[in-house]
């Protein structure tokens, strides 16, 4: 089990069992209605916490966020416009050896891209002297010590699940020496590791998260943002719940493996009274960051799983430091900079999120879930195009040569709002290699010798001949074409088994096409032991292709503008583009083929 700091100097993460029983959602209003939902409404309906629904998002900033934070986006942010809150956004930065400033950035801007304002961005750091003042005030009230044993010590007097734990010799200390204590702490007087600050809760407790917790912990290393201004850093567990308070929260949302945090969340806001005790939150008011601290509540909900991918920020580290992927915003990766750079939009994330809802119970969702959303959002909103990807030329040898006709095409088949589009039509033409066959099998609808294929948008055109080379591929496919087969033309009723895309070789613009996939051949890559989820990356996961011959018009289109790509997919032109070759990523497939292979 990884060694997680956050929440003890000492101790690793436990993390909480996953079968549960799934919650009882109440089915109300117009939304699909979820337990949060059902809890927050009655709460503001009773005037509890002065009728107010303010939540919080709270990242640590040591990694880029993924689709899993985005479902705690949605629920946060969304939830509180429901109740006419505020959701603030707020940087988890109590453990600096693993955070900076790059992330806290990043996090903004994908905060921002999914559509939501931040009432006030905060930083756990700015409170760091409102939390030094809780501890002196536990210190005070009997509830806290300053302990001296060492990592190995404590874990050996933590006890197990099975025994009570002991007591820690330092346990009795006086107020005096633990004020004493606590204030050389923080002036750097101990080295790291040889002393921590600790609640005095409860050594028997079945609950190992309250047997003596840790509070503060010796890091002599600086913090992005705090610089050199401390050395001792609050724990998470009780940075976490003061924050809150802090910050006027009444809703805490956050993932089910904090459920049997809750009884510390809860003890440590019980014993300070922080609305009560203005002396706590006096520091504030000279930093301009004073608000009118709550009791919040915590509830939990389960975390967002997918398959076919991993969602951990540990995880996803290894594959950027490593370079597996080139970089946080690479397409395949479920980072909200790679899905976005990938082509998902912010509304399809939210309907996504939407879709999956809110409830304790643990669930894998599938993949195909969240290509669907983004399958139905592209299909109704994106332009249609026509890009060869593997071009083979076609000769029309009957069309006269310095002819060119401007082909009418709907921008949108089922949408006439979204206008026409012209698409230039010549002699020689580049059609796709995998549309014609010299030798097909038994029920090939594309162009083969002896054949007849309509071209999207334009002719019919019958096999005449072809060209090869010295090798015998063939180069050149020579046809002829039925002019009065173009649409409004009394041919054009005529009908033919296939039709296929093209682009006229005269006015085509090369491109370079990145046909992204899934970015692991396993549906649970992480197996059920601890194996090396980086074995089972698909090396198909990233095909490029360059010469890609699209329409003209696609050359003026800009990073981030979507198209589906007749008979091909959707795809998003990419920021590596250039004038003169502009870069498209595959988005995703017209229908999911991991459905037939996979299941
Ligand atoms: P990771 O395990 O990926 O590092 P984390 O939980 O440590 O994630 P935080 O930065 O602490 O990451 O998360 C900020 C918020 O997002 C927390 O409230 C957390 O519960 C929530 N969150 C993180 N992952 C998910 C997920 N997969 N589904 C839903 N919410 C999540
Ligand atoms: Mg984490």
């Amino acid at each position: 089990m990884p060694y997680n700091e956050r929440f003890d100097p000492f101790w690793p993460e436990k993390m909480s069992d996953t079968n549960r029983p799934d919650d009882n959602t109440a089915d109300t209003g117009a939304k699909p209605s979820h337990f949060i939902r059902t809890i927050i409404s009655k709460d503001v309906a009773a005037q509890k916490q002065g009728g107010q629904g303010v939540t919080r998002f709270p990242p640590e900033p040591n990694g880029y966020l993924h689709i899993g934070h985005a479902k705690s986006i949605c629920l946060n942010f969304g939830i509180a416009q429901e109740f006419t809150g505020q959701t603030n956004l707020r940087f988890d930065d109590t453990n600096p050896t693993k955070e900076d400033l790059s992330y806290v950035k990043a996090i903004q801007e994908d905060v921002s891209w999914l559509g939501f304002e931040w009432a006030h961005k905060r930083h756990a750091s700015d409170y760091f002297e409102v939390f030094y003042r809780c501890a002196v005030k536990l210190v005070k009230q009997g509830q806290a010590f300053v302990c001296d044993l060492n990592a190995e010590e404590v874990r050996e007097y933590r006890g197990t699940l099975t025994e009570p734990g002991r007591p820690s010799p330092y346990r009795e200390r006086s107020v005096e020496e633990n004020l004493d204590l606590l204030e050389r702490m923080r002036k750097g007087e101990f080295e790291d590791g040889s002393r921590t600050l600790r609640a005095k809760i409860d050594m028997s407790s079945g609950n190992m998260n309250l047997r003596d917790p840790a509070i503060y912990r010796v890091r002599k290393v600086p913090h992005q943002n705090t610089g050199d201004a401390w050395c001792i850093y609050p724990m998470y567990d009780f940075a976490h719940g003061l924050s809150d308070a802090i910050e006027g929260i009444t809703h805490s949302l956050c993932t089910l493996e904090f459920e049997d945090h809750r009884p510390l969340y809860d003890w440590f806001l019980d014993q300070l009274d922080m609305p009560n005790d203005a002396w706590l939150t006096e520091p504030l008011k000279e930093k301009d960051l004073w608000l009118q601290p709550s009791r919040p509540q915590q509830i939990e909900f389960s975390r967002l799983n997918l398959d076919f991918t991993v969602l951990s920020k540990r995880r996803l580290i290894q594959l950027v430091e490593e370079n597996h992927v080139n970089g946080w915003d690479d397409p395949r990766l479920p980072t909200l900079a790679g899905i976005r750079r990938r082509g998902y939009t912010p509304e399809s994330i939210r309907t996504f999120c939407e879709e999956v809802g809110v409830t304790k119970s643990v669930s894998i969702i599938p993949m195909g879930v969240l290509e669907n959303t983004l399958r139905d959002d592209m299909n109704q909103r994106a332009p249609r195009a026509m890009a060869v990807l593997k071009p083979l030329k076609v000769v029309l040898t009957n069309y006269p040569e310095d002819q060119e006709e401007l082909m009418d095409a709907a921008v949108h088949p089922q949408n006439p709002d979204m206008g026409q589009r012209q698409v230039p039509f010549t002699r020689e033409l580049y059609i796709e290699q995998d549309d014609f066959s010299e030798n097909p099998p038994g029920k090939y609808r594309r162009l083969k010798p002896g054949g007849e294929v309509r071209l999207r948008h334009g002719y019919i055109i019958k096999y005449q001949d072809v060209v090869k080379n010295d090798l015998g591929e063939v180069v050149e496919v020579h046809c002829t074409y039925d002019p009065d087969t173009h649409s409004g033309l009394p041919g054009a009723s005529r009908k033919v088994k296939g039709t296929i895309h093209w682009v006229s070789a005269k006015h085509a613009v090369a491109a370079d096409v990145r046909l992204y996939d899934r970015l692991f051949t396993e549906a649970n890559p992480l197996g059920d032991k601890e194996r090396d989820f980086k074995e089972f990356i698909n090396p198909e996961s990233l095909v490029e292709v360059q010469n890609a011959m699209v329409e003209p018009h696609l050359a003026q289109a800009e990073a981030g503008d979507f198209f589906q790509f007749e008979r091909q997919g959707y795809f998003v032109l990419d920021p590596d583009s250039s004038a003169e070759r502009p870069v498209f990523n595959r988005s995703v497939g017209l229908r999911d083929t991991w459905a037939k292979i996979k299941k």
